[in-house]
């Protein structure tokens, strides 16, 4: 996020400092993500998000001269509960509306997608062809050269420690190397959001839950391609990654903390899941693991724009585990909003506010 937006306004020719706190980019959230692109979603504004997010991400070696390894090979919801398949039904019509091309295919249609996949239980898949993967490094990293080129200082070990106010208005943000004078900050501290709005006196909603990414060594059933496969219900999900795959699975037990060291308990979980959704995966060896942290809000949709009660200081966070897909359009509307130009999809659903107003509608798409 920080690093596209920062993109956004250079290109505006807006002088901007980005301050990482370690020593390299791509170390929180972001690198550590499965590199999912989706316009599966209920939330119509979060489809729009996607739609122009997507769009960026197929020009991305134009704009910015950098291959992110992207491959729209689709994502397939796999859907056992009746419940689920009405709730999809439901979100494809809304897709479709807004020029998504997803469809329900029976489940005959599925085994025409992905072999080896055991699908006696299921009812019907979801599949957007659109929909696909990409490098997070890749385009962060994109970003961030380009941003330099045009002028953004990257200042990596330089962890924001307070945010200066006169009145009710921004004057400084303090960081270790001291302080820099400013109207206008942008929190994109991801799962570490809270700590940062609280810096200004600003309450942010945004919680981290640990997440489990495991990456298989290669064998003879590794899909052909990079479809992404998701068992709604029990949102086990694996799509290739190199030779082998990439699978992960949310714990609803587990609670909210920044533990992100790997539980290799869980892969015994993880694998009894999975193994029964992809028989293959008995023959698998694990080859690596690593743990992130989602950022989370209480509906499971992003904070965007300034924050009502501090004027200058804007939030792009707590995308409860699809920001990387929305980063880079997120890094264009928030350059739109600091530049008070109207954007081009309609942000005001996602303010901080609807917390308070309790004008909250759940994305309910979420693994
Ligand atoms: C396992 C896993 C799988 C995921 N899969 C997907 C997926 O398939 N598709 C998808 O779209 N999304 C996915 N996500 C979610 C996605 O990774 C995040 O929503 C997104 O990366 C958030 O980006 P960000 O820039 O806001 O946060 P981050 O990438 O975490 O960046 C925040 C940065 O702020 C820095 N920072 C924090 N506090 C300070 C401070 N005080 N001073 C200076 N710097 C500070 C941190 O060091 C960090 O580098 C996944 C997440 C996880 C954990």
């Amino acid at each position: 996020m920080g690093c596209s937006i920062a993109y956004h306004l250079a290109r505006q020719n807006v002088r901007v400092i980005l301050l990482e706190r370690e020593p390299r980019l791509a170390t929180g959230a972001t690198g550590r993500c499965s590199g999912g692109v989706r316009h599966q979603f209920s939330n119509p504004a979060n489809v729009q998000l996607s739609i122009a997010s997507i769009r960026k991400l197929k020009n991305f070696a134009d704009e910015l001269d950098c291959e992110i390894d992207l491959h729209q090979d689709g994502y397939l919801f796999l859907i056992t509960r009746a419940e689920s398949l009405a709730h999809f039904r439901k979100s494809a019509a809304m897709q479709n509306a807004l020029d998504v091309p997803t469809e329900i295919l029976p489940v005959e249609k599925i085994g025409e997608l992905v072999e080896h996949v055991n699908l006696g239980d299921v009812l019907a898949g979801s599949y957007c062809r659109e929909d696909g993967v990409a490098d997070p490094n890749g385009v962060t990293l994109g970003y961030a050269r380009k941003a330099r080129q045009l002028g953004t200082e990257i200042a990596l070990e330089n962890e924001v420690i307070g945010i200066r106010r006169e009145g009710s208005r921004i004057a400084a943000v303090c960081t270790r190397s001291g302080e820099i004078a400013t109207r206008v900050v942008v929190n994109a501290a991801g799962p570490w959001s809270a700590a940062v709005g609280e810096m200004a006196g600003v309450e942010v909603p945004v919680r981290p839950y640990r997440r489990h990414v495991f990456i298989t060594h290669g064998f003879a059933e590794v899909p052909r391609n990079h479809l992404f496969v998701i068992d709604f219900d029990t949102t086990f999900y694996f799509h290739r990654e190199g030779e082998g795959v990439l699978m992960g699975m949310s714990d609803p037990d587990e609670p909210s903390s920044f533990r992100d060291a790997v539980d290799w308990e869980f892969l015994d979980r993880v694998t009894e899941v999975g193994v029964r959704r992809f028989p293959p995966l008995a023959n698998a060896s694990i080859r690596r693991a690593w743990a992130g942290l989602y950022e989370v809000t209480p509906d499971a949709n992003p904070i965007l724009g300034e924050a009502s009660q501090l004027p200058g200081f804007f939030l792009a966070t707590g995308f409860s585990g699809h920001g990387f897909m929305h980063g880079p359009v997120v890094g264009e509307l928030i350059a739109d909003l600091i530049l008070r130009r109207r954007p081009q999809i309609d942000t005001s659903g996602f303010s901080l506010d609807r917390f308070a107003q309790s004008k909250t509608r759940s994305e309910a798409n979420v693994v």
